[in-house]
């Protein structure tokens, strides 16, 4: 059996950005070290498209099982045109998908927060997304996207037919949802739970299994089924009335995205994604900004690395329990925005913009 390392997080900086960002989160885990006493480890590993520079691999075993071993990993991001040509197996994002599977990362966390510094960075009008603080769960590892039988065949008439399933059972359902009423119970106490059980029998199991398991066990707990066609006119007509929403992995993938632009900038949101408990009770993690390796800008030092802050300061509450740590770096960060600090991502007209690591210092500087 594996023993985990107490406090050690596995950094996979990754490709484009990555680096950049992630080098921000290092400076963060030093303060805490010398200002705190805390005894956070670092270890560092490839992933990506410099691991398969390197090692004709987009992750090693040797990474793999660091990853096994550590508390929680922190990604950057994996990917960019450099490896268009890379075959399939071996393309940047699939480390990502090795780790998602092999960590047995069931629930997705993206929460999609509207800072009141910045609601006029939303499409949307400020007095609806002003204040928005909603958190989606996705169930990351069943459903259309590896169910099978899956496939393109050739059929009769000479055509040929895509084939995918979408598949669900009790205990997928049900460890998601978990997931999410445990979550909505630290919030606001709501569940949104989302599916098409109108259409869709693995829809119908869906609303019927996250039912039992609130009258079983989280009766306290506000639980509402929507349609997920629905969840996504209401995320534009009325964000506010949503505190948790759980969904499967297909509506999961298109209502966290549209979710996160209501807030206006990919720099900023941080995501999770948590996996089974092992035979320590510690649950595997894993910790990621929603955005890229955004190679239009690497290099060029002016990334705005909150996403990525702020997702070590999610590690900080689901890998640790370490709440007062976390609420700190988040205050930090909404120190930074409300004192006018900006970089070019969320940049106002005619204001000073600041580079990554003056933003990151910023942060630091605020942190109590
Ligand atoms: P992207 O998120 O990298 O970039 C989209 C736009 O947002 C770009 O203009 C970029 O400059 C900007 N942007 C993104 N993050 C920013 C930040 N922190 N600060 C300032 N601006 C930021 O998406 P893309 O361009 O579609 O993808 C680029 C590469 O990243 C692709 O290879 C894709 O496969 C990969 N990708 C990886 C992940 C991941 O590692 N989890 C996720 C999405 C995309």
């Amino acid at each position: 059996m594996i023993k985990v390392k107490k406090r050690k997080f596995l950094l996979l900086p990754g490709d484009g950005i990555g680096p950049e960002v992630v080098g921000e989160v290092k400076k963060i885990i030093h303060w805490f070290n010398k200002n705190k006493s805390l005894d956070f480890e670092i270890d560092e590993g490839l992933a990506g498209g410099v691991s398969y520079d390197k090692h004709g691999t987009p992750i090693t075993d040797e990474v793999f099982y660091k990853a096994l071993e550590c508390e929680a990993v922190i990604l950057g991001a994996v990917g960019g045109p450099k490896w268009d040509h890379v075959e399939f197996s071996k393309k940047p994002e699939r480390a990502l998908l090795k780790l998602r599977k092999e960590l047995k990362l069931f629930a997705n966390l993206r929460p999609a927060i509207c800072f009141k510094q910045l609601v006029d960075a939303s499409t949307l009008k400020p007095e609806i997304v002003s204040g928005l603080d909603i958190m989606i769960v996705r169930e990351l590892t069943g459903g259309i996207y590896f169910g099978e039988p899956r496939g393109i065949k050739p059929i009769d008439n000479g055509e040929r037919k895509g084939i995918n399933t979408h598949t669900y059972t009790t205990s997928e359902i049900q460890r998601v949802s978990r997931v999410a009423f445990d979550l909505a119970k630290k919030r606001k106490n709501k569940v949104t739970s989302c599916e098409k059980s109108n259409v869709m029998e693995a829809g119908l199991l869906w609303r019927e299994e996250v039912q039992q398991l609130h009258d079983k066990e989280y009766k306290d707990v506000e639980l509402n089924h929507m349609l997920a066609d629905n969840c996504a006119m209401q995320l534009l007509r009325n964000p506010k009335q949503f505190d948790v929403i759980v969904t499967d992995n297909l509506f999961g993938d298109m209502l966290s995205d549209q979710a996160s632009m209501l807030t206006g900038s990919l720099g900023l949101l941080p995501s999770a994604s948590l996996g089974a408990k092992n035979k320590d009770g510690k649950v595997r993690a894993m910790y990621e900004p929603i955005h890229g390796s955004a190679p239009d800008i690497a290099g060029k030092g002016i990334a705005n690395p909150i996403a990525t802050i702020l997702s070590f300061a999610m590690a900080l509450r689901y890998s640790l329990d370490l709440d007062k740590e976390a609420d700190n770096i988040e205050n930090a960060v909404q120190d930074v925005l409300n004192d006018g600090l900006r970089t070019k991502d969320i940049a106002e007209k005619d204001k000073k913009e600041v580079s990554t690591k003056e933003m990151g210092d910023a942060v630091i500087s605020k942190l109590k």
